[in-house]
């Protein structure tokens, strides 16, 4: 699903978060909104997800104008840098949580409940994990496991915010391919926000470079001239 941006702004009391921008992210692109703290990037990600609502300008899915629908009425799944899996829940009633939270399996028969939380876990490589708690993962098992929570609502669109923010380097760029190969494989029209560029170019099909609530460039890590 396409998304389309409009000379979107958004004020906070005492800070302009963004000041205009205008974005077209293709249908199944995976776009990195890269820049320094404070540049609007989170704000951004949060104006698509339907969490914040701009002063002026339009936000569109496939053309169709979203801007006055809150997140549930988008259809979007997040994953935060901050891992929000419940420590008192296994990794399977996490990602049971995912479905169950939008009410399409208010009352899931348990054969279909296991059918899909397998489903999921299978596709972020964790089916064995099923059991264990949070505190029995590793961080970047975590995030998976996140991810496949922020998948079990089946998104149109998939956003994600540092998401390997809090991991060691080694673990980011195992994530990094990870996730690459995982959208090559799915095609869910994704926004990944990082203020790391190295993560941005190796990941993202296009990149938008922002600063100070504006876009200053975008395009692809070829045509970016960025890198130092
Ligand atoms: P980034 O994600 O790039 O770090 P943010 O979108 O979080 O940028 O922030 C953009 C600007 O808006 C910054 O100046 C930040 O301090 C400010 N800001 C963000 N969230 C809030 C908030 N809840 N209240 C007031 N100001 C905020
Ligand atoms: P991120 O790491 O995603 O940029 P932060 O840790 O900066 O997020 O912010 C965490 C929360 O605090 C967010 O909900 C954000 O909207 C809010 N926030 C960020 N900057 C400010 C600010 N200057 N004043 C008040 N709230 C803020």
């Amino acid at each position: 699903m396409s998304i389309e941006l409009s000379a979107i702004e958004y004020r906070y009391r005492d800070a302009t978060a963004l000041a205009g921008i205008d974005l077209t992210i293709e249908s199944g692109e995976l776009l990195a909104l890269l820049g320094p703290s404070g540049c609007g990037k989170t704000t951004l990600l949060r104006t698509i997800a339907g969490l914040e609502f701009p002063d002026r300008g339009r936000v569109r899915f496939e053309g169709r104008d979203v801007t006055a629908l809150g997140a549930r009425k988008r259809h979007v799944g997040f994953v935060f840098q901050h891992y929000a899996l419940f420590n008192h829940l296994t990794v399977f009633e996490n990602v049971a949580f995912g479905l169950r939270v939008r009410g399409w399996f208010r009352r899931p028969r348990r054969a279909e409940l296991e059918r899909k939380v397998g489903e999921l876990l299978e596709l972020v490589q964790l089916r064995e994990f099923a059991r264990r708690y949070p505190a029995q993962l590793s961080g970047g098992q975590r995030q998976r496991v996140a991810l496949a929570r922020a998948l079990a609502v089946e998104p149109h669109i998939l956003l994600l915010d540092e998401p390997f923010g809090a991991l060691d380097a080694r673990v980011r760029a195992d994530l990094r391919r990870w996730l690459r190969d995982l959208h090559d494989r799915i095609h869910v029209t994704s926004v990944f926000v990082t203020h790391d560029q190295e993560e941005a170019f190796e990941l993202a099909d296009r990149i938008a470079v922002m600063n100070k609530g504006r876009i200053e460039q975008i395009g692809s890590s070829e045509t970016l001239y960025t890198r130092p």
